[in-house]
């Protein structure tokens, strides 16, 4: 922790990037992006009064936000009375500020909320009602133990399951207590892949053998294509500064292009050309950018040759039939005998011809180029399709492990670094998709790999005892609300749900015991980036938790002692034991790395490197020590075991364009002929956030619809309107606007769930209208795949 006088604060110079006033963000970018300045800042400054000596916390944020920020909290009395961002270092290239976005800058209108949960409660009415009667921690320590212990007995581990959680993605948070605590007890039936990113994490390793085929960023600069496809880091971050290195490799010379249905922040403010697609479309986009390079001979055949797996049929693993390459695909010598023209493409993506053409070339011939995916396009029907269409595309040109291209796929850094876990010994080995546990609910027993579980053959037992600590996935953020809600209210299926929030969200009002968590300024944890980033950080606690909110490893120990595992689960330690033990451990394996004490005062650690790091540029530069990590050890554009595994419709060995259930092809459209996906945005992380006024006046819960749908429905700009389908029916103001192509409309995800008497939700979430339905390799969700229909009222 730091001491300073504010009149420091206050007199400090910044640099490059001021404080953004958000009432003059017309963009919406953040301070973090560094694009936007206002002059204003110092004389607004100079006005204040001079204020009281304060207590400077350094600490962070630790949601799982797509960035990861150092936080200034100025703390008098107990209270955090502002908070601000990293301003103390020299803010350079080689180590810009981790300066926050408005979302944690904003936090103090979500600690000081007046509706944050204050005490334990139980259930009184039928589940999923939302009433609650307060009881003491001891009476929902004890029932908790009681239902665990009998939930264990009776059914066993299988029976019991840790749900994702995005509200805490610290070292030490609850649910990292929890799964430790349930291992020691017996085990417990655990998950894989995420909310965020399952199709691209299952697929990409398909084409690399890794989810780590991302370039560090500063690698841009040298790029001179960068090609978004469905990727707004401007507002959705996606690793702190993000947006401040496309900034520095446009100011290098790189054109930027955007592909996407929305023209976003990002692309407002950096994009040269704005390419609206329809989504679920991207694969037959690449497809038709594959076939104008393959047919103009732009292609770099000698990388082909050199360092890939099934191009074309002289390259195909031996006993596969002739026709299976991607070349034959695209040329349509393969089943389908239909060749990926431009002219294909432009009628099912929107995209004229001659705007494909255009951008095939100029892709395949400005090299480097870093065609940067997105994690909306990969939440489709067919989401794992358009991560490997882009990873092939990467191949055909060969800017895979050179300076300035990029490989395609999960992205996530290449260059990682250890830092210590707390043990979580599960001796259970039964996992499921993150998104399939309704499945688990209903027909757990026997459950196998056809629904997603993964460790053992088959689930022994249905799912009866969850644990959702610190996240609204469980209705919410999953999909199909109405349905989703149905199943948990049938109290003969899923017999206990225990919830941990700070508020009443529409996953909280589900609980049988709802406890009052801490905030993430009440508590000390350390904290990775998220994706990207050379640093790690410890988030300093700057206030005492309030009213009867505790801490999760408080409680959970508690717990362990009515399970008679306290000894086991805290090992003797504290809380700041267990701090120190990680520091020690991370230590261990990174020499120079500070004491404990250094890291909390300092709040951050950065490894330095001479170089920047570029993905795979070993196996590229000396391939023969160093394969890549696949069964060939090359870039498997074809698949040996995708073809293996003989689903070849909806799980093809080589990447294809399939048409979307719920897609611009679909039959459907005659009733429903709009297609409706849900933008992140900067208003909210996930859910989370969308109980703030000061949120919601940076941006308002509202439906985009184009102009042309808008002039259709005779919809005017801001009136209620209804946006529905066969799940449901949600209500929510109407932007009409440019910024989206017309037959798509938006519903920015994360608005709180808040169903009337009629059922029609009246806050606008988008999980309303979104299907159950898990893509086929990843069993991940395809909640952008939605059609839907818009009227007035
Ligand atoms: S919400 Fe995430 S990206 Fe924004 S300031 Fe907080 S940690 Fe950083």
């Amino acid at each position: 922790m730091i001491e300073m006088n504010t009149d420091i604060l206050w007199k400090t110079q910044y640099s490059r990037r001021r404080f953004l006033k958000l009432g003059a963000a017309t963009l919406g970018f953040s301070a973090a992006s560094g694009l936007f300045e206002l002059d204003s800042f110092g004389a607004w400054a100079s006005a204040q009064a001079p204020m009281a000596r304060e207590r400077i916390v350094r600490t962070s944020g630790s949601h799982n936000c797509g960035g990861r920020c150092i936080l200034q909290a100025h703390v008098r009395d107990n209270r955090v009375v502002r908070i601000t961002t990293e301003d103390d270092i020299p803010d350079t290239d080689k180590t810009p500020q981790l300066r926050g976005c408005l979302r944690c800058r904003s936090y103090r209108d979500r600690l000081y909320h007046p509706e944050r949960l204050k005490y334990p409660m139980k259930r009184v009415g039928k589940r999923g009602e939302g009433k609650f009667e307060q009881i003491t921690w001891d009476e929902a320590l004890d029932t908790i133990a009681g239902q665990t212990k009998r939930i264990m007995d009776q059914y066993g581990p299988d029976a019991i399951y840790m749900q994702y959680a995005p509200g805490n993605a610290g070292r030490v948070s609850e649910r990292v207590w929890m799964s430790r605590l349930l291992g020691l007890y017996g085990g417990f039936l655990s998950y894989y892949g995420s909310y965020s990113t399952a199709a691209t994490q299952m697929a990409t390793p398909y084409t690399f053998g890794t989810t780590a085929t991302g370039s560090s960023r500063d690698n841009w600069a040298h790029s001179k294509l960068i090609i978004l496809l469905g990727w707004n880091p401007g507002e959705t971050i996606h690793g702190t500064n993000t947006a401040y290195y496309l900034k520095k490799a446009k100011q290098a010379g790189a054109r930027i292009v955007s592909i996407d249905p929305i023209y976003s922040d990002t692309s407002v403010a950096l994009a040269d050309q704005w390419i609206p697609i329809r989504p679920t479309t991207d694969s037959s986009l690449l497809d038709a950018m594959a076939y104008v390079i393959i047919t103009e001979n732009l292609q770099d055949q000698a990388f082909l040759d050199k360092y890939c797996v099934g191009f074309d049929e002289a390259h195909l693993p031996p006993g596969i039939p002739a026709g299976q390459s991607f070349k034959s695909y695209i040329l349509g010598e393969s089943e389908d005998q239909t060749a990926k023209t431009p002219a294909w493409a432009e009628a099912v993506t929107g995209i004229p011809r001659e705007t494909i053409i255009k951008l095939a070339r100029e892709y395949a011939t400005q090299r480097p180029g870093a065609l940067i995916q997105g994690y909306g396009p990969q939440r489709h029907a067919y989401g794992e399709q358009v991560v490997r269409s882009g990873t092939v595309l990467a191949a055909l040109t060969g800017n895979i492990g050179v300076k300035g291209g990029w490989a395609s796929g999960t992205g996530y850094q290449a260059r990682s670094h250890f830092v210590a876990a707390i043990p979580v010994p599960n001796p259970s080995k039964a996992r499921i998709s993150v998104f399939c546990w309704p499945d688990a609910i209903k027909r757990g027993t026997g459950m196998g790999p056809e629904a997603s579980v993964k460790g053992v053959k088959q689930l022994s037992a249905n799912l009866k005892l969850m644990f959702n600590l610190g996240g609204n996935c469980l209705v919410n953020q999953h999909a199909d609300n109405n349905g989703t809600a149905r199943l948990l209210q049938d109290e003969s299926l899923l017999e206990f749900l225990v919830v941990s929030e700070q508020f009443l969200t529409a996953s909280a009002k589900f609980a049988d015991i709802l406890l009052p968590a801490d905030n993430m300024y009440e508590r000390d944890d350390i904290v990775m980036p998220w994706g990207y980033g050379d640093y790690v950080l410890f988030m300093n606690k700057a206030v005492d938790t309030v009213f009867e909110c505790r801490n999760g490893y408080d409680w959970i120990s508690d717990l362990a002692d009515r399970l008679g595992l306290k000894d086991k689960f805290t090992e003797g330690r504290t809380i700041d034991q267990w701090l120190r033990y990680l520091v020690e451990e991370t230590a261990k394996k990174n020499p120079g790395f500070y004491s404990y004490e250094e890291f909390k005062e300092k709040s951050v650690y950065r490894w330095q490197y001479p170089e920047s790091s570029i993905a795979f540029q070993k196996q590229i530069e000396d391939p023969g020590n160093n394969p890549f990590p696949t069964p060939s050890g090359k870039i498997e554009i074809f698949s040996q075991r995708l073809w293996d595994m003989n689903q070849l419709q909806e799980i093809p060995a080589i990447p294809k364009y399939v048409k979307a259930w719920e897609g611009p092809e679909d039959p459907l459209r005659a009733k429903y002929p709009l297609q409706c996906i849900g933008h992140h945005y900067k208003r909210r992380v996930h859910s989370i956030f969308d109980n703030t006024g000061w949120m919601e006046e940076a941006g308002a819960q509202e439906v985009w619809v184009s102009p042309v749908d808008a002039a259709q429905r005779d919809l005017q700009n801001g009136e209620l309107v209804t946006v529905y389908n066969d799940r449901g029916v949600i209500s929510l103001p109407v932007k009409i606007t440019p910024r989206i192509m017309p037959g798509v409309v938006s519903v920015p995800q994360g608005a709180w769930w808040t169903p009337d008497e009629q059922g029609v939700d009246r806050r606008g979430c988008i999980n309303t209208l979104t299907k159950y339905h898990p893509t086929p390799l990843a069993f991940g969700n395809a909640t952008h795949t939605n059609l839907v229909q818009i009227s007035k009222g």
